[in-house]
């Protein structure tokens, strides 16, 4: 479950902003975090009318979205708790002092570079001149790999989390995956990439609103060119060589439905083969130049898109390929560099894209970096200070007893045969519950630091990330590794090491509190494992077995019911967004809203048996008025109380699974009897749905 964090370490234009841009405050107090009440709710609505405004109008009245964020929520709170968390830690390790351990100064090292605010201002674009005058070097495309590698070598994609940094690189990704077919053993992966802006959908759209985007895109291209030192009217010619550049690679990415069916991307090819699909583009040189191990076998998941990346090295002109790598650099790293450069890159990706007028205040821009960067090191503290080994034990309980109410539903499901049933028990059984942080920490003590070289270090740690990647080319996968840090807000489920993972940090209100009622522990934290958990049962996870290859153990039958339940979910979520002005497409959510519809009912189950462990009923009285099941529904909604502006709106249904959360309330509610019976809701209303989906 990747939820809607907007993650843009960059910067704004005004004056305002740079007020704004104040230091912690001095007594390190933290942020306020969100318990869940059962007062939150605005008793002048109808519950079956529109829940999501029934349970959150009122808190969304009372917390207006922030001018530094996106879109602000329950969680978003959280994110800000963990955020200042975070701070707190790397303040203690920034200061020097005998009782330090070696990793304590590293990340204290790290944020104490990334704070020097008046140094990096007054560097402005000269730390990235190396970068740039290398890039000035390519005179000859047969140059092009040596240089592409020096680049995936240096620059990491801003601030993104696991999974989408495997999809963000200049020109193409290169990360680690297992094999689809041998999820024991790691395979070399090459990915389409190279679009500056969010999704192939920014180029290809022809409506009013994408091409105004576009018209400003060229105008940002243009003028972070001339920040970086090139003559206005040459900036302004280039601007349009690199958005038609873009908009080949974009023709030529897969679609982002497409994606979503791992038999797409399940192309293995001999390095002879992946040389066969770009003749202009030597990649045992860049492999050389990286350098990177030998891998068995090469995963290239779009192939279609590495013969338009031929096309493009073929016919443009070396200055053209020039332009880009610069430009492409330029913008993965502004926001490392001085104010001038960062707010330009702010103004178009922030502003423009997600609607938010302002920058973060640096420290949580640093303590975000930290965490990019070093995270496993910021997580330890983290975890020692705000995640209690009792908390480790409770959710345990809560991942078992929810996994027994999946065995309950599997057994009880009339669609599938036997045979399928006792294979999805069988991966089930398999399954890996990761709780809070890794068994063992990652090792950081090949990466340098140096207190006083801020863009250095987030090079040399996009370096030490690209080298682990690359070393685990041809290696035993390892269950156990982790691909988010401690201190982060999400949750996910990674199939093909069949592993659910739960990062400490969404181990906190409104998601999880050891004070509250299970009801609504099982209505926060429960509805999310109950999410990851049916994301192995979704209509890509299913594809999985239990060893985590893509492998079918499903009857033709049972395939065929399967798909039948999934398309009402489809059908359903398939709806116009007004705000947005964009339509969700229920194909693209297909996955995230099953296991949103199927968490929740396996949730309520994990919370059924557990009540009738202690003599009470779902109607027992819980607190507040509320009956248990009154209670475990308003806790769900709690923590999806968010919106988001309409740009970033607009931005989120265009680029990602996951639809916008009143539908993640509403749709999922008006599909449930046992809600209708919760707040006596009658056929008819909204929330009461004549056709009723349900998968899980
Ligand atoms: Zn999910």
């Amino acid at each position: 479950m990747r939820l809607l964090t907007l993650m843009c370490a960059l910067v704004t234009i005004s004056v305002v902003c740079v007020a704004q841009d104040v230091p912690a405050p001095a007594d390190n107090a933290m942020p306020k975090l969100e318990h869940f009440s059962p007062d939150q709710v605005d008793k002048s609505l109808d519950p079956c009318t529109d829940f999501f405004e029934y349970a959150c109008r009122k808190w969304l009245k009372a917390n207006p979205i922030p001018p530094d964020q996106a879109g602000w929520g329950t969680f978003n709170a959280l994110t800000i708790w963990n955020v200042a968390a975070v701070r707190n830690t790397l303040e203690q390790a920034s200061a020097p002092s005998a009782s330090r351990t070696a990793v304590e100064q590293k990340v204290g090292d790290y944020y104490a570079s990334c704070m020097d605010e008046a140094t990096i201002n007054k560097a402005g674009v000269a730390p990235v001149q190396p970068v740039l005058d290398r890039i000035a070097k390519l005179q000859d495309k047969s140059q092009l790999p040596e240089l592409i590698a020096y680049i995936h070598q240096n620059i990491r994609p801003a601030n993104l989390n696991f999974i989408d940094a495997q999809y963000q690189g200049v020109l193409f990704g290169i990360f680690a995956w297992p094999d689809f077919d041998n999820a024991k053993i790691t395979l070399a992966t090459l990915d389409q990439s190279g679009m500056n802006m969010p999704s192939r959908e920014f180029y290809l759209k022809d409506d009013e609103k994408s091409k105004q985007i576009r018209e400003k895109y060229l105008k940002h291209v243009a003028r972070m060119l001339e920040l970086s030192g090139e003559p206005a009217q040459q900036a302004t010619a280039e601007a349009p060589a690199i958005l038609r550049m873009e908009t080949d690679l974009a023709n030529a990415a897969m679609d982002i439905v497409a994606r979503r069916d791992p038999k797409n991307q399940n192309n293995k090819m001999s390095l002879q083969q992946v040389q066969a699909l770009t003749p202009s583009f030597d990649w045992s040189r860049y492999f050389g130049a990286l350098p990177a191990p030998a891998s068995p076998q090469y995963l290239v998941l779009a192939p279609e898109f590495f013969k338009g990346m031929e096309k493009l090295i073929a016919s443009e002109p070396v200055d053209h390929l020039r332009a880009y790598l610069r430009y492409s650099s330029l913008h993965f790293l502004a926001p490392y560099l001085g104010q001038t450069i960062l707010e330009e890159n702010f103004d178009f990706y922030a502003r423009t894209l997600f609607g938010s007028p302002q920058i973060q205040p640096r420290w949580r821009r640093c303590a975000g970096n930290a965490d990019a960067d070093m995270g496993e090191a910021v997580g330890q503290a983290y975890v020692k200070k705000y995640f209690p080994p009792e908390n480790k034990e409770r959710m345990l309980q809560m991942v078992k007893a929810i996994e027994n109410a999946l065995n309950q539903d599997i057994d009880a499901q009339s669609w599938m045969a036997p045979e399928t049933k006792q294979k999805a028990h069988v991966k089930l059984a398999a399954q890996i519950d990761k709780i809070g942080y890794p068994d063992h920490w990652r090792d950081y003590s090949s990466l340098t630091i140096k207190r006083d070289d801020f863009l250095g270090n987030v090079e040399r740690s996009s370096a030490f990330e690209l080298n682990r990647r690359m070393a685990k080319f041809g290696k035993a996968v390892d269950r156990r590794e982790w691909g988010m840090t401690p201190p982060t807000v999400n949750a996910y489920e990674d199939a093909q090491t069949n592993t659910i993972n739960f990062p400490a940090g969404i181990l906190q209100p409104p998601f999880f509190e050891a004070a509250q009622v299970d009801a609504v522990n099982y209505g926060g934290i429960g509805a999310v494992i109950g999410h990851e958990i049916i994301h192995g049962y979704d209509d890509q996870g299913r594809k999985f077995d239990a060893e985590g290859n893509l492998k079918d153990w499903w009857t033709p039958t049972d395939s065929a019911a399967y798909d039948k339940r999934d398309q009402c979910i489809q059908d359903e979520y398939t709806q116009d967004v007004p705000e947005a002005g964009v339509k969700q497409n229920g194909k693209l959510s297909a996955g995230e809203d099953t296991a949103d519809n199927g968490g929740i009912h396996i949730a309520m189950a994990g919370l059924q048996n557990t009540l009738q462990a202690q003599g009470k009923t779902p109607d027992s009285p819980a607190e507040g008025g509320l009956t248990e099941l009154q209670t475990f529904f308003l806790s769900y909604a709690n923590v999806w109380c968010g919106e988001l502006r309409p740009e970033a709106a607009r931005t989120a249904v265009l680029t990602q699974g996951h639809s916008l959360n009143r539908y993640r309330v509403n749709n999922v509610v008006g599909n449930m009897d046992e809600f209708a019976h919760a707040f006596s809701c009658r056929a008819g209303q909204p929330m009461v749905h004549a056709n009723a989906c349900r998968v899980w």
